[in-house]
């Protein structure tokens, strides 16, 4: 056993856009560990120049995550530091980064976060929606079943609900929105810090028109989000409704599986779990 005390890992946060937000502990971090583990090298490399440092590196993405933890953790026990970094903002949200702090915090070792920019975060500081309780999904999938699935199933949420994407998917995400969550205030936080930042507020359908209007505002890097449902009456009241809603359905032969479809996108809520209360009313219960 060596006496050396273990290194720390530290998970130091880098700009999503303006250079300028590298807080100065990070910068002391990043030139004072003896690795940097990068989810692109390359990237973070450039980072690394325009601060004046030169810090040896190593990748770490999804791909080859789980086979670095053995050698950074060889690293911090022999003494060392290490520092992690993502190619912006904070890593391990919807970023490289999870496994590693997981299994070296199994481990025993000193962890420590270095907070610095986060775009949910500083969307959510500006946009004007209730922050008390807020909802992050990262990105939805990318299949269009799968995404108005994930919608559906938090169609019902109180809380506001926050979302990252690309500009490939905008149009689809906030076509997806309109038809799964009904009309709700919706801001979308584009190109946070960068020269282009702009804020849009309006329906999803309000937006989707903004961006037929000016393609540009389907460009760059979003943060969106959207009102939570508004909130519904004690619990035994709205039961009592969804129930009134779902006798009607199926008094008119609504089949059940359409019903519970049409009760997850009016109630909010699991198709699945709609689907049972039908059956069991259907069966007289
Ligand atoms: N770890 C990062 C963080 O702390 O925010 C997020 C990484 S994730 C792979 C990248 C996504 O974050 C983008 O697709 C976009 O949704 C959001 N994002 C990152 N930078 C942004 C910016 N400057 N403006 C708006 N959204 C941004």
């Amino acid at each position: 056993m060596s006496d050396t005390p273990a290194g720390s890992l530290y998970v130091v946060a880098t700009p999503i856009g303006n250079l300028d937000d590298l807080s100065p502990r990070a910068a002391r971090v990043l030139g004072e560990v003896a690795v940097i583990a990068a989810e692109d090298t390359r990237h973070s490399g450039r980072l690394l120049r325009h601060l004046g440092l030169s810090r040896p590196m190593l990748s770490l993405h999804e791909h080859n995550e789980a086979a670095r933890v053995d050698q950074l953790d060889a690293r911090l026990v022999a003494g060392q530091d290490v520092a992690l970094v993502s190619d912006a903002g904070t890593p391990l949200i919807s970023d490289p980064g999870f496994v590693l702090v997981r299994e070296l915090r199994a481990r025993g070792r000193r962890i420590v976060p270095v907070p610095g920019p986060c775009a949910l975060v500083a969307a959510l500081s500006a946009a004007g929606l209730p922050t008390d309780r807020f909802l992050f999904q990262g990105f939805l999938p990318a299949k269009g079943g799968a995404r108005r699935e994930r919608l559906e199933a938090l169609a019902a949420r109180e809380e506001t609900l926050v979302f990252y994407e690309s500009p490939h998917r905008i149009r689809d995400t906030l076509a997806d929105l309109a038809t799964t969550l009904g009309e709700r205030r919706v801001v979308l936080a584009r190109e946070l810090t960068k020269a282009f930042e702009t804020f849009l507020d309006g329906s999803a359908d309000e937006l989707l028109a903004r961006m037929e209007e000016d393609s540009d505002q389907a460009r760059g890097e979003f943060v969106v989000m959207v009102a939570g449902a508004a909130p519904r009456g004690d619990a035994e009241s709205s039961a009592v409704e969804a129930d009134v809603l779902l006798s009607a359905l199926l008094a008119e032969g609504v089949g059940v599986k359409q019903a519970a479809a049409v009760a997850a996108r009016v109630l909010g809520g699991a198709k699945k779990v709609w689907y049972g209360r039908l059956q069991a009313l259907k069966d007289g219960h």
